[in-house]
């Protein structure tokens, strides 16, 4: 086992960190008030490659590891929840989704775009009616010819009026259950395709966040993402990587806390001395350090299984479930200790508290990680496809 990053995932950690404090960290605030999508941050973003940090040169990314990516997505989330969102959506969820399941005139065409920000994705899964049910698909799709059209509504799309592109998950078959969930490419320039932001967000206030509307949007059947039917398997396949940059960003938002409240700490005085003199204070601050130190273990290791091409529901899950934890934690308590100040936006606190929540609602609700995390335990179903620890009693009889 080997703790030590490479010189060049330090490299890329560095470069990002000085990256995040320059051109993100300074209007992060100003952003967050106004509810503004940035796009000169995110021109800056693309310019650097950023956005196709995992993905081969080949495709036009930067060609680095699963380590380097979280590294990275860490440093950002550490200044700003919303900016990573886009990281999580555009690197995980749509490129490397399109890496694993696409053509090789899929990929082609699509992810030099995506790694450059000329295209931007998002990924429609989520219905009115079908969030932690995801299987539960309303939007459907009928065959045309060679075409098909596709009808429904999409809702929480991270993304969605900015986006070039959608991966919209739809049922060809509502009696097939989830083997007729299928995946679809979908221009949103397409005739019947039309996004509305969703305003008044607790958090994430600067990114964009929409619903999807489908009326009949024809879709050429060369646009199926991983096979007719498979759209399930693309979906929970995208998970596991979307859900690995959200517990890296969860990892960089208990870091900002740490920065955050470690500086103040020892800045603000009460009954004449700093505040980091007091043991209840120093408990707090204790226990974000101990919890970002076990959070970027679990998510370093889902990246180093991701690296090596193993299955890695489980330790992903683990890593989403526990950096969720510990992220909103580490808001509520970082608002404890700047006390009153910690109530308003003139310090960044309030913003990494409000933005810690939907780190255990998106991409899998905690409770969803747990009944993943629980069913493997159980040996109920076992979330790598087979036992991956310690053989229970009721995992020896299944
Ligand atoms: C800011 C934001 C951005 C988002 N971005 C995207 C995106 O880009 N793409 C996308 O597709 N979706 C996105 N989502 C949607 C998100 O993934 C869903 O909100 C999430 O999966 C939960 O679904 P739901 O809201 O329908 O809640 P529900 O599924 O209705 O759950 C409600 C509550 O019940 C609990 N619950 C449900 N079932 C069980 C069970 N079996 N056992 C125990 N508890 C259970 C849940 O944990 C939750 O606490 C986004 C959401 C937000 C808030």
């Amino acid at each position: 086992m080997d703790f030590e990053f490479t010189p060049e995932q330090n490299a890329i950690r560095k470069h990002m960190r000085e990256f995040a404090e320059r051109e993100i960290a300074p209007k992060a605030q100003m952003n967050d008030r106004e509810c503004k999508f940035d796009w000169d941050i995110a021109k800056k973003i693309f310019a650097e490659g950023f956005l196709g940090c995992p993905i081969p040169e080949q495709y036009g990314g930067l060609g680095q590891d699963y380590i380097a990516y979280g590294l990275m997505t860490e440093e950002v989330n550490r200044v700003c929840s919303s900016t990573r969102t886009l990281f999580s959506v555009q690197t995980s969820l749509v490129a490397l989704t399109i890496l694993r399941w696409g053509t090789e005139e899929q990929k082609q065409a699509l992810l030099p775009k995506l790694c450059n920000g000329e295209f931007i994705g998002c990924y429609g899964l989520t219905e009115p009616e079908a969030g932690s049910d995801a299987a539960n698909q309303q939007t459907r799709a009928v065959k045309d010819g060679s075409d098909y059209l596709l009808s429904g509504q999409k809702t929480w799309i991270s993304c969605g009026t900015i986006a070039s592109h959608a991966l919209v998950f739809a049922t060809v078959d509502p009696k097939l259950g989830h083997k007729g969930i299928t995946c679809f490419i979908v221009d949103t320039k397409s005739k019947g395709f039309t996004a509305a932001a969703i305003k008044g967000k607790l958090g994430l206030r600067a990114s964009d966040t929409a619903s999807l509307f489908l009326d009949e949007v024809r879709v050429p059947e060369e646009n199926i993402l991983g096979g007719l039917g498979n759209g399930f398997k693309v979906a929970m396949s995208a998970l596991d990587n979307g859900r690995y940059s959200v517990a890296a960003g969860a990892v960089g938002l208990v870091q900002g806390c740490i920065d955050a409240c470690t500086e103040y700490s020892m800045v603000r005085k009460t009954f004449g001395k700093p505040i980091g003199e007091h043991q209840q204070v120093q408990a707090m601050i204790a226990d974000m350090v101990a919890d970002c130190e076990a959070g970027r273990l679990l998510y370093l290791r889902a990246g180093h299984l991701k690296n090596k091409g193993v299955r890695n529901t489980l330790e992903t899950s683990l890593a989403k479930l526990f950096c969720g934890e510990a992220a909103n934690k580490a808001g509520h308590n970082a608002v404890q200790i700047f006390g009153g100040y910690g109530y308003s936006d003139e310090y960044p606190v309030e913003r990494y508290f409000r933005d810690a929540k939907v780190l255990n609602i998106y991409e899998g609700t905690r409770e969803v990680q747990r009944m993943i995390i629980a069913q493997d335990a159980l040996g109920i179903r076992y979330a790598n496809g087979q036992p991956s620890g310690k053989p229970t009693a009721l995992a020896a009889v299944v």
